[in-house]
């Protein structure tokens, strides 16, 4: 498995002129240090950017409605982001859910992202942990729900993004050995369910990664790819997480 970014930008920059930089600057480092990247980027600049991304970059949209069309004021669907020249999309993220989205909704944006051959990078992750391992069973809960229309044929299509709530924007990832523990976890659900297609998945991590523990997350976590917030909306960051990622 290569090694992957989403760089999830949220609801940055600040304008077009700033976007189209950082995206230039993100094509021209994931192309020079061969670490692919996949731009999350607000909905505004989807296909503007779509317009710009040629070789191996992708697009991901930070988050789609299930529906085509119809009266959902605001939202976008998963054709029009398709239509933007987006072929992922964040589903689920911690900060959706924060503002109502339910397992439910993750369940249907992913079946409505791979009718249309999108890749859903579905966000899953726990509030809190405690001495019980109750997040062991919340995540897999989340998880089992998001996947509960994905047929054996369509997995292997799907980017799983495991996010504790607490670790994102937080000072410091979670511990390494932690992550590989959640990582094993996840994978022997994925394996359960689907069999051996389910050792093929990727499983991201997220949660305030960058240059300077990436090479310890990538040693000891378990993971090979990352979800990353803030770090990939400072290009000189991001330019020193993937000359870790690449030296790995
Ligand atoms: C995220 O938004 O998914 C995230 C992981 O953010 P950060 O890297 O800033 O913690």
């Amino acid at each position: 498995m290569k090694a992957l970014v989403v760089a999830n930008w949220k609801m940055n920059p600040i304008s077009w002129k700033e976007a189209k930089k950082l995206f230039e600057e993100t094509k021209r480092m994931s192309g020079l240090l061969k670490v692919s990247v996949i731009v999350a980027a607000p909905p505004i600049f989807l296909r503007d950017i779509g317009g710009l991304r040629r070789g191996k970059i992708g697009l991901a949209a930070q988050n789609v409605h299930f529906e085509q069309s119809g009266s959902f004021t605001g939202e976008v669907s998963a054709l029009q982001a398709k239509d933007a020249k987006a072929n992922y999309a964040l589903v689920g993220h911690a900060e959706r859910r924060a503002m109502g989205e339910t397992d439910d909704d993750v369940r249907k944006k992913v079946a409505a992202l791979l009718a249309l051959e999108m890749t859903p990078i579905i966000c899953i992750g726990e509030h809190v942990r405690d001495d019980e391992g109750s997040h062991f069973t919340f995540v897999r809960e989340q998880l089992l729900t998001a996947l509960r229309d994905v047929p054996q044929q369509k997995i292997a299509k799907v980017i799983i993004a495991y996010e504790p709530v607490w670790a994102i924007g937080a000072a410091e990832p979670m511990r390494p050995h932690d992550m590989h523990e959640m990582s094993i976890y996840i994978r022997k659900a994925l394996v359960e369910k689907y069999g051996e297609v389910g050792h093929k998945l990727m499983i991201l991590y997220g949660g305030a990664v960058d240059g300077t523990n990436v090479g310890t997350m990538l040693e000891h976590g378990g993971v090979k790819g990352f979800l990353v917030g803030r770090a990939s909306v400072d290009a000189k960051r991001l330019a020193e997480l993937l000359r870790v990622m690449k030296d790995a």
